[in-house]
């Protein structure tokens, strides 16, 4: 059918039915680490659930953009996030420590498999491009995909889309980026480079300690145990610039350990400013700058890095990393404040942990420098660990009904944001809002009038521990895996 232009330069896009594909009870878009848990956690909970991914393979920033680190202590972990973890590491995909890296190729095998016993329906390559609403109330979203356009119907959408892009469409209110001028952290395209010689490049970073960051969880040098991170080069990255062989706004040289015993390091150092993950022009403009600042970076490890000299790029990830973009407004805003403070919630519904250096930029400012002379966080400071709760309030969008939201969009400000765009809170409050879908759908009730006390002894009986932050307080020297989270009979 054609659409006409009107004289505006608009085009009016007839009306015309469309096929329902499905009508379920939970429908979960995007298939990220906070998708795959919300819908686990809703399969397992009794609801029919599908879970909708505009990609061919699940993990969302984990597998896509190579983020392969889930940045929570694993002695912190509980419930279906821990089952996750130890299916890994009895796999030999998992590194569990003060964070866990993981294989991205058998997350995400595992996180396939793990749905399909909940018996979760996975549909992928498919793109949501709108809401489908009765008032305020959302009733489905509107898919494109190689079979055309369809309709999925369900009782309670639950938004994991990082972006927020479903209430967004279904008219809930949201923030950009920083509150004061709608500014967003840099985009990344991580990038793995093969051949590295690591013992030569350890022995290296060991015997220069003052050109690195003094955090040990920045700078770790864990051989044995597989675990390399490695900020830092400062001098190196400043020496190369003065040549013209890197850009102005590169400050460091960073890489994370993937298969370190293969020679194999992620490289997290390209940095794309100013603009917005959520505009496809500026997707495009980032992935065509940080393409040639991988160039850049690979050819001054060649040259100047120990251990790299007969290094090559191995591949570069399928997409851009988003680190920010839509927050949803929702019936809570958790400040850093909250954080910092252990606050406590009576709807809690997910609890994390993670190490930061409180009031500071969380380590990606928007504005830059990132690393450079200035950057306390990277040249001085050594981070924290911050055990924190999440109320149900802060998945609840205000002004539309049948949606949660989970993962990165989640209701809070650009500072509480540090702490909770990192992958345990993604994951965590996944398992949060899947279970408070699956149980307002079967009570036909929305999702703001669900029994949150119901909700929490769910949550319980799959093994999720909400008492963490009450057991521990807000900022444990350490976590001692026997006093953490372990998983309790119920
Ligand atoms: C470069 C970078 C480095 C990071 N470093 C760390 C780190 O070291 N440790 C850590 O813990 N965290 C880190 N983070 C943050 C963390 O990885 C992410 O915030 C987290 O993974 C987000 O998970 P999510 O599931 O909420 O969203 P995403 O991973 O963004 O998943 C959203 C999913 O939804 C799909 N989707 C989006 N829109 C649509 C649509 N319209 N239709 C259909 N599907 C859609 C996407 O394809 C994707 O699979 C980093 C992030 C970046 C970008």
């Amino acid at each position: 059918m054609a659409a006409d232009v009107n004289t505006s330069g608009r085009v009016i896009e007839p009306a015309r039915e469309i096929p329902v594909a499905r009508d379920v009870d939970v429908l979960v878009v995007g298939g990220g680490i906070a998708g795959v848990m919300a819908a686990l956690a809703s399969g397992r909970t009794g609801a029919s659930t599908l879970l909708v991914e505009r990609f061919g393979s699940l993990g969302g920033t984990g597998t896509a953009a190579m983020m392969n680190l889930f940045y929570v202590p694993y002695a912190a972990t509980s419930g279906p996030v821990r089952e996750l973890f130890d299916r890994l590491i009895a796999a030999g995909g998992a590194i569990p420590g003060e964070f866990v890296v993981y294989d991205p190729e058998l997350y995400k095998v595992t996180a396939l498999d793990m749905l399909a016993e909940a018996g979760v329906e996975v549909l992928l390559h498919t793109l949501v491009s709108d809401a489908i609403m009765q008032g305020s109330a959302l009733h489905g979203i509107v898919v494109e995909n190689k079979s055309g356009r369809q309709a999925l119907l369900s009782r309670v959408t639950i938004d994991a889309s990082g972006d927020g892009d479903v209430a967004a469409r279904a008219g809930a209110p949201y923030i950009k980026g920083r509150e004061a001028d709608g500014k967003m952290r840099p985009m990344t395209l991580i990038f793995r480079m093969g051949g590295v010689d690591v013992p030569r490049l350890v022995e290296y970073v060991r015997a220069h300690p003052h050109d690195f960051s003094p955090d040990p969880l920045q700078t770790m040098l864990d051989v044995d145990h597989q675990m390399i991170r490695i900020f830092g080069f400062f001098n190196m990255v400043e020496l190369a610039k003065a040549r013209g062989e890197l850009w102005p706004e590169c400050y460091y040289f960073r890489v994370e350990s993937v298969l370190p015993q293969r020679g194999i390091l992620t490289v997290n150092a390209t940095r794309a400013y100013g603009l917005d993950g959520t505009d496809a022009g500026d997707l495009s403009r980032a992935e065509i700058e940080t393409r040639h600042q991988m160039l850049q970076l690979a050819a001054f490890a060649r040259k100047d890095l120990p251990g790299f000299e007969q290094s090559f790029i191995l591949d570069s990830a399928a997409t851009i990393g988003v680190r920010e973009t839509r927050r949803i407004r929702g019936e809570y805003v958790m400040t850093e404040d909250d954080i910092i403070a252990g606050r406590r919630y009576d709807d809690v519904v997910a609890v994390d942990a993670n190490q930061q250096n409180p009031r500071q930029q969380g380590g990606h400012p928007p504005d830059g420098k990132e690393g450079g002379p200035q950057d306390r966080e990277a040249r001085e400071l050594i981070a924290r660990l911050f055990v924190y709760e999440i109320p149900y309030r802060s998945l609840l969008p205000q002004d539309v009904d049948g949606l949660l939201v989970a993962g990165r969009c989640i209701s809070v400000d650009h500072h509480a944001d540090v702490y909770t765009r990192n992958q345990g809170s993604a994951m965590a409050t996944g398992v949060g809002a899947g279970v408070a879908a699956a149980l307002a759908a079967r009570a036909g009730v929305p999702p703001r009038r669900v029994d949150v006390r119901a909700v929490q002894a769910r949550l319980r009986n799959l093994r999720v521990d909400l008492d963490l932050l009450r057991r521990l307080g807000p900022a444990p020297d350490r976590l001692d895996p026997q006093s953490a989270s372990q998983p309790r009979d119920t």
